[in-house]
């Protein structure tokens, strides 16, 4: 009796195992497509914010930006050049919250975050609180390539990028009068609740509609995905305060079993949930789709904590996905089978 019993939960285990198995299933990828995706940050964003004459210079930044990613890709190269060079694009572009023109903290100073991952090999690289490295996203490639560790910080991080050349600049270029005053309008204030959208002084919700981290994810030829997130963080941050960007698994994260993923938003509740990684396991683990995966994250996971923010997502197909349970998030994304977009506000479908 006691053999049958063992016989029937072998049989009934071995079903299950292939039920679950084949939910993990090779991708359905058209030979040779390519796609990249990329953000410029989530947030209050809203139309009575930005003018036309600015909506024309954010679209014109983000196409550059995808269109020097999707030319590599093209031309046969590796995603994760294809993300670097959009990324490069949108980290000197003042308009975004990377590179020149990233926000301040209390100090008064730009502390950068930036962090890179390899979905192929698993591999990441990451710097934090970084102040002289013209493209932290650079650094944090070679922090990938050319070291043993994953996360460098602050001096550290930038003795490592000169080393390999990295164009190093005076703290002085970052500098942009816009963030500035953004500073000025709430430094100093005690009962600040920074938010990504709005904060509150003194019980009065000031809609502060700050926004602009850059990130991209991007699928290649080989079908490897790559994604990369580079920020100034949130403005009146903390001196040291490092965010979810180069926390891999919360603002990055990469794997070709599932997807590529970069994160934009409130970075605490995108560490506290895990966020980047657990849209990944959500698909892998739970078999959801990249749409499911991420509402669950930002609207039953992040949203409740007080999170705000968006991600954006390539899966292991090719097809991409992004959200975000903030008002905005810049965004677009260019296929090789011809489907391009921009978007700057509501979500349209
Ligand atoms: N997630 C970034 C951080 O918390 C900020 C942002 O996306 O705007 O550092």
């Amino acid at each position: 009796m006691k053999k049958y019993i063992f016989t029937i939960i072998s049989i009934l285990l071995f079903i299950s195992c292939e039920t679950t198995s084949t939910k993990k299933e090779p991708p359905k990828r058209a030979p040779n497509s390519f796609a990249i995706v990329i953000h410029g940050g989530a947030g209050g964003i809203k139309r009575k914010y930005i003018n036309k004459e600015q909506q024309k210079a954010y679209t014109q930044k983000l196409e550059e930006a995808l269109n020097a990613g999707y030319t590599i890709l093209e031309n046969g190269g590796i995603s994760l050049d294809a993300i670097q060079a959009a990324i490069n694009i949108m980290e000197d572009s003042p308009l975004f919250n990377a590179g020149k023109g990233a926000v301040y903290n209390s100090e008064g100073n730009q502390e950068m975050d930036a962090a890179i991952m390899d979905g192929k090999t698993l591999n990441a690289g990451a710097v934090a609180g970084v102040n002289h490295i013209k493209n932290p996203i650079l650094a944090a490639r070679i922090v990938m390539d050319s070291s043993k560790h994953v996360l460098l910080s602050g001096k550290g991080a930038e003795i490592m990028a000169k080393k390999y050349g990295i164009e190093m600049v005076d703290s002085s270029y970052f500098f942009t009068e816009k963030r500035l005053n953004q500073l000025r309008k709430i430094q100093g204030k005690e009962e600040i609740q920074l938010d990504h959208t709005a904060f509150l002084i003194k019980n009065e919700l000031i809609d502060d509609h700050k926004y602009g981290t850059v990130g991209a994810v991007a699928i290649d030829k080989n079908g490897n995905i790559a994604a990369g997130t580079s920020t100034g963080g949130m403005t009146n941050k903390k001196y040291g305060r490092i965010g979810d960007v180069p926390i891999i698994g919360a603002g990055t994260y990469a794997n070709n079993l599932t997807c590529g993923i970069s994160a934009t938003g409130t970075g605490e509740y995108f560490i506290r949930t895990v966020a980047a990684h657990e849209v990944s396991s959500l698909m892998y683990y739970k078999n959801a789709t990249a749409k499911e995966a991420l509402h669950e994250v930002l609207f039953n996971q992040i949203g409740p904590l007080g999170g705000r923010g968006g991600m954006i997502l390539i899966d292991k197909n090719g097809d991409v996905s992004w959200d975000f349970n903030s008002t905005g998030m810049f965004r677009g994304y260019k296929k090789s089978d011809g489907d391009s977009k921009i978007e700057i506000f509501e979500k349209t479908e």
